[in-house]
């Protein structure tokens, strides 16, 4: 049994995880500012002996005796790391050295979640974990990208100066239950919005694409690559490679609710990248992973997940 620290625990993927470290055999510390995480995510998991929570925001010192940690603590979604752009990269910058030195102090294996977003509006397709990236450092994604940069420059730097045990995964596009309602991403806008039957709203002309990965696979590549024995720190990239475009993403959703549906179009926000897809050829090769979950079956897991919640929701009303 592993002490195991899961920052951003309540949050979407984090409680995905949290679940999977106790089904392991773990002591998993849950710790979160519930600044996106819920309750909810956590609730089946409270009553577990090996599970504790522990409510604390990571821009501030945090101390404890932990093996591993898991640094997953940011918001992910845009519409949520924009609502306080200061405090998103803060989280980044500062947390990510708290966290650091947790794991210098205990001589802890930490695991950053990064994410493909390093790679801004890639001119590279499919993005290799050699690709250094096109990112605007001013605009209004730049506090989460350049904040995620700037963690993995972080992690790389403890671990070159202090020898803190670094991994780092890029994470792309993931989706699943647990995905806050109000999340603001394409995949829980697009499922709530067919499940209602209101207008489903894609952003510019939805040329632009994105590769998602369902969040049980996601997981159990974040867990082989934290328990890999052998001296591969990644950088590594995690998804799914199977690219779609945001139009053709909405025609599944609305054929897989039995939607009445329409589309409409807004402005595409600003600095919006046009292509996204993971080269996974490195993860294959040194955690022998790949996604197994298809887009149909994950989603309809999530569609159903995100029906039950609304349903709920209606039961509260009466
Ligand atoms: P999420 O918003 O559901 O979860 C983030 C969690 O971190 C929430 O529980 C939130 O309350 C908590 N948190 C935020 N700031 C904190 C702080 N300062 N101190 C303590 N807790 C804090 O998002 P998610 O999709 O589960 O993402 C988890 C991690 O994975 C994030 O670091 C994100 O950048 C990364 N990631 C996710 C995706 C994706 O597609 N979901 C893609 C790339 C990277
Ligand atoms: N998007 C959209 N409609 C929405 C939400 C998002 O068309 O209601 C688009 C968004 O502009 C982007 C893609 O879907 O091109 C993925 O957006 P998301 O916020 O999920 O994640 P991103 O990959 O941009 O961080």
């Amino acid at each position: 049994m592993k002490r195991i620290l899961v920052t951003g625990g309540a949050g979407f993927i984090g409680s995905h995880l949290c679940k999977k470290l106790l089904e392991e055999g773990n002591y998993v510390i849950c710790l979160d500012n519930f600044f996106t995480g819920s309750m909810d995510n956590i609730a089946d998991l409270l009553s577990n002996k090996n599970f504790e929570l522990i409510t604390h925001d990571i821009i501030n010192e945090y101390y404890i005796d932990v093996e591993q940690v898991y640094n997953l603590a940011c918001p992910a979604s845009p519409p949520h790391y924009q609502y306080n752009a200061i405090k998103t990269i803060k989280t980044s910058i500062l947390g990510v050295t708290n966290m650091l030195g947790l794991a210098k102090r205990c001589k802890a294996r930490i695991l950053q979640a990064s994410t493909s977003e390093v790679y801004g509006d890639p001119k590279v397709h499919p993005q290799t974990e050699d690709y250094w990236g096109n990112v605007n450092p001013i605009g209004v994604r730049s506090c989460y990208d350049e904040g995620k940069r700037c963690a993995e420059t972080l992690m790389m730097d403890y671990h070159r100066q202090n020898n803190v045990d670094i991994r780092i995964v890029r994470i792309f596009n993931t989706y699943g239950p647990h995905m806050a309602e109000n999340d603001g991403r394409v995949v829980s806008n697009f499922i709530i919005q067919a499940l209602k039957n209101e207008d489903i709203t894609i952003y510019g002309d939805g040329s632009q694409t994105r590769s998602f990965c369902y969040v049980s696979d996601l997981v159990e590549a974040m867990v082989r690559m934290m328990n890999s024995s052998n001296n591969f720190i990644g950088p590594v990239n995690l998804g799914n490679p199977s690219e779609r475009t945001i139009l053709d993403f909405a025609k599944l959703i609305i054929k897989l609710t039995n939607s009445n549906s329409k589309i409409i179009y807004k402005p595409l926000p600003s600095d919006d990248p046009v292509q996204r897809k993971p080269d996974i050829t490195l993860a294959k090769k040194e955690l022998n992973w790949e996604p197994l979950v298809d887009i149909e079956n994950g989603l309809l897991s999530t569609i159903k997940y995100f029906e039950n919640r609304l349903s709920l929701k209606s039961v509260e009303k009466v």
